[in-house]
């Protein structure tokens, strides 16, 4: 498989280029030149196999001969090496909850299958591995435990101050080794900002081989297409399912959608939006309006601009009707959000973090209007990493899982540092004279 750059077509690289450099060189996103078709075989068997011959069988394709066959099965064998599991929540909505990873964030996957593919880079390199990476909150986390100990590479990652959650901040800073956090003086958009100038920047990629790890990359992004085929293992419904996802960058709905043009039997597709309704805007009108992130509860999904919103318009070929026919987008406010996580919990005793109480509030609003439809939400985060949210909507805080025990007794280490380039790029260079 061949990656071409959205900004220009005539840039093409394979996986293992497109894996290393993260962003094309001319600023764009790279694309899969085609997308496969999954054998009728693969898709009627799906319930008999294992998690990682899936796993193996959906991404084969998209390495190509850039990792061995048994190396790659290795990786994925690693990647998925917890549960996925469906469970019911109501007579019309299921959860697949994609939290059980080592971070209880669903981003575990793909920064799982992404350390791995680096590592595995990293050996034929003379340049050490520099990962930069923005988070809201969740990446950060889960690329951080995904590279901790990866040799040949080093982690830096930028969070917004004060703006991610008590178990987050502690995953982000907490791990030492080649893990590196920078406390920014502002939000998510400075971070995401900062990335990017450092991209541009020549001096700082001098000695090192700097490269991202945000839902951009290939190897984070295209990994996800597995949730939805590991969702189908366990539907056991006549119909096929409606699924809601809740969405900030897009690179999980739209790796679900990649999945449903392979092949898999998926109805309709929800982005499920907080505030942040650029996307839901945009199938309302046919205009693509960007906009500066606004705070909210479900805080991971805080983006004015989706970074994947170019690969989806490629997917369905620009054209604005039929991207409407696969998919639809809804918009939950703060107050829908609270009272969804609250009803829920009462009615039938589940826990909702956020966003996935975000997704479950649109789809039940899809729902209604689509009453013989069955759907699933994508649980992306374990309730317990929005602590101050659950309580306010349920009037206590879950029980912190024995998994996280550890990571919260260790110390916190992190750079604080100010949102102007000359700060945070002293901030690397201190980072790089220490590796
Ligand atoms: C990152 C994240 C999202 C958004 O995923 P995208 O792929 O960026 O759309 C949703 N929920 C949680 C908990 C997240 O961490």
């Amino acid at each position: 498989m061949r990656y071409f750059s959205l900004n220009n077509s005539n840039n093409v690289v394979d996986f293992r280029e497109a894996t290393l450099q993260g962003q094309a060189p001319d600023g764009g996103l790279y694309y899969p030149e085609n997308i496969p078709v999954w054998n009728a075989d693969f898709i009627s068997n799906l319930k008999r196999k294992s998690n990682p011959e899936i796993g193996f069988e959906i991404m084969a394709p998209y390495v190509g001969n850039t990792i061995p066959e048994k190396e790659l099965f290795r990786i994925i064998e690693e990647t998925l090496d917890f549960d996925f599991p469906l469970k019911p929540i109501s007579e019309n909505i299921y959860s697949l909850e994609l939290f059980h990873g080592p971070t209880l964030a669903f981003k575990d996957v793909g920064a799982r299958f992404l350390s791995r593919c680096m590592g595995f880079f990293a050996g034929k390199l003379e340049k050490k591995i520099v990962v930069l990476v923005a988070t809201s909150g969740d990446t950060g986390g889960a690329v951080a435990n995904a590279f901790h100990n990866i040799p040949g590479t080093e982690v830096i990652i930028l969070y917004p101050s004060g703006k991610v959650s008590p178990v987050q901040e502690k995953q982000l800073t907490a791990l030492g080794g080649n893990i590196h956090a920078l406390e920014i003086k502002g939000d998510f958009d400075d971070c995401q900002k900062l990335v990017k100038l450092a991209f541009l920047d020549e001096a700082l990629k001098e000695n090192i081989l700097l490269t991202s790890s945000n839902s951009i990359n290939v190897a984070r992004w295209l990994p996800q297409q597995i949730y939805y085929a590991l969702a189908l293992t366990q539907w056991k419904e006549s119909l096929d399912p409606v699924i809601a996802v809740p969405s900030g960058n897009f690179g999980n709905i739209c790796a679900g959608l990649v999945a449903k043009q392979s092949g898999l039997p998926i109805e309709h597709f929800i982005a499920a939006c907080n505030a942040n309704d650029v996307f839901t805007a945009y199938t309302r009108s046919g205009n693509y309006h960007p906009r500066s992130a606004v705070p909210t509860l479900s805080n991971a999904m805080d983006v004015g601009n989706p970074s994947n919103f170019s690969r989806i318009l490629t997917l369905f070929q620009q054209d604005h009707q039929r991207l409407c026919e696969a998919m639809s987008s809804i918009s939950v406010s703060d107050a829908d959000t609270l009272s969804t996580m609250n009803a829920v919990y009462n009615e039938f005793q589940y826990m909702l973090d956020p966003h996935a109480a975000v997704a479950y509030s649109a789809l039940k609003d899809y729902l209604k209007d689509n009453a013989e439809q069955k759907g699933i939400i994508l649980g992306t985060a374990h309730p317990v990493k929005f602590p101050d949210v659950v309580q306010k909507a349920v009037g206590h805080t879950p029980e912190l899982p024995e998994s996280l025990a550890d990571i919260m007794k260790k110390d916190k280490y992190a750079r604080l540092t100010h949102p102007e380039y000359d700060s945070f790029k002293a901030a690397v260079m201190d980072i790089f004279k220490n590796i």
